[in-house]
């Protein structure tokens, strides 16, 4: 027994001491894990504050897009290929006057698009899908509420493989800027208080219709008509009642000239009216007559009769070359008509002189 002692004591020590080792070698371990725990749970947190940074910042960038996209009345449209199963976003629905949201059907949706329009888009969309590309243009609808407004719609073919899988693009209300650019070209093009064309439109149509009347036998016309005695009713009676004096003879003028080119005012009481080819000598005279007596029937105003006249001077196209010596020439023959009387019409010929007139038309043509 005493030898036993003295040797476990030892023994005994050296082992507590490897188990206390082992203790702290495993307690080291498990604050060594602890701190990669630790370290895993801030990075996990650091994690989540960056995903809720981000949704934040996403949720704030739809927020924009939604605002942005519904002010500037542009929505996101989508169909996919073959099922040509629609998608819209908001703006699109509103264009349409559609509840958001709903159901759509393509073979439905079409239909609101104008006959026209419906013709433009299955054309440019089957070519698009044929040439795997894209395309973009203006059209037309009217909503189920009876709302006719104007779109520009974008489209891209997407592929997979080289088939065609899906069609998407934008849709842009652009109904108002359609009517203001409507509004200014009519405003450049035609008279306001007549509705005619106004002399922007004469000169330029002008030009077009004498070239294309060159080489032809059968002459077309250029006729300028001036009312007689005008001055006289915004005298006596003010300008209000010239300028419904004005507005009448523009209006028996259309009636008259119906198969005409173009029918202008291009001054004052000064209006000009262009024939065309289908115009013989005789029906250009019979046409001026009428002409003459259209504008000289009495005015009927807020029970008064008014009394007007008009001078009718004609160039054919087959005289001359250019639309400024055919302008020369007409008012030339308009200026013997007042000649001779008024309220009559004369066809320039070789008794006529242009000299007189060239200094006065040398700003218009
Ligand atoms: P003539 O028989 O020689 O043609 O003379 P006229 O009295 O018809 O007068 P003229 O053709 O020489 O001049 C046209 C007048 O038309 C001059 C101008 O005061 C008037 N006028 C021009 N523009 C307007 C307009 O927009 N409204 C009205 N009420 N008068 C206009
Ligand atoms: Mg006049």
């Amino acid at each position: 027994m005493s030898d036993i002692r003295p040797r476990s004591l030892p023994a005994m020590k050296t082992r507590r001491i490897a188990d206390l080792v082992a203790e702290v070698v495993s307690l080291i371990k498990q604050l060594r894990d602890g701190g990669a725990i630790g370290r895993m749970k801030a990075e996990l947190a650091a994690k989540e504050a960056h995903i809720r940074e981000q949704t934040a910042e996403l949720a704030h960038s739809r927020k924009i897009f939604d605002r942005s996209s519904a002010a500037a009345r542009i929505g996101v449209w989508e169909c996919s290929l073959p099922s040509e199963t629609l998608q819209w976003t908001d703006v699109v629905y509103d264009i349409f006057d559609l509840p958001r949201g709903s159901p759509l059907d393509r073979s439905e949706i079409v239909r609101y698009y104008s006959e026209d329009s419906s013709k433009e888009l299955h054309m440019r969309r089957s070519k698009a899908l044929e040439e795997r590309s894209g395309f973009s243009m203006d059209a037309e609808i009217i909503t189920p509420k009876g709302n006719r407004r104007w779109m520009r719609l974008t489209a891209t073919v997407e592929c997979e493989e080289g088939i065609p899988v899906r069609i998407f693009g934008m849709k842009q209300d652009i109904t108002e800027q359609k009517i203001l650019l409507d509004r200014t070209r009519y405003l450049a093009e035609f008279d306001i208080m007549t509705g005619l064309a106004n002399r922007g439109q004469f000169q330029s149509r002008l030009s077009d219709l004498c070239k294309y009347q060159a080489g032809r036998t059968s002459p077309g016309a250029l006729l300028l008509v001036d009312l007689d005695g005008f001055k006289k009713v915004n005298d006596s009676l003010g300008h209000a009642v010239g300028d419904e004096c004005l507005k009448e003879a523009a209006h028996r003028l259309r009636d008259v000239c119906a198969g005409a080119e173009i029918v202008a005012r291009i001054g004052g009481d000064e209006f000009a009216v262009f024939l065309g080819s289908h115009f013989d000598g005789n029906a250009i005279a019979t046409l001026a007559r009428e002409i003459v007596e259209a504008l000289s029937r009495p005015i009927d105003y807020c029970g008064q009769s008014l009394k007007l006249g008009a001078s009718v001077g004609i160039a054919l196209t087959t005289d001359t070359g250019t639309p400024s010596e055919l302008f020369k020439k007409a008012d030339a023959a308009l200026y013997a008509a007042k000649a001779a009387g008024r309220n009559t019409f004369q066809i320039f010929g070789p008794d006529h002189s242009t000299s007189a007139v060239t200094q006065a038309l040398s700003p218009l043509i």
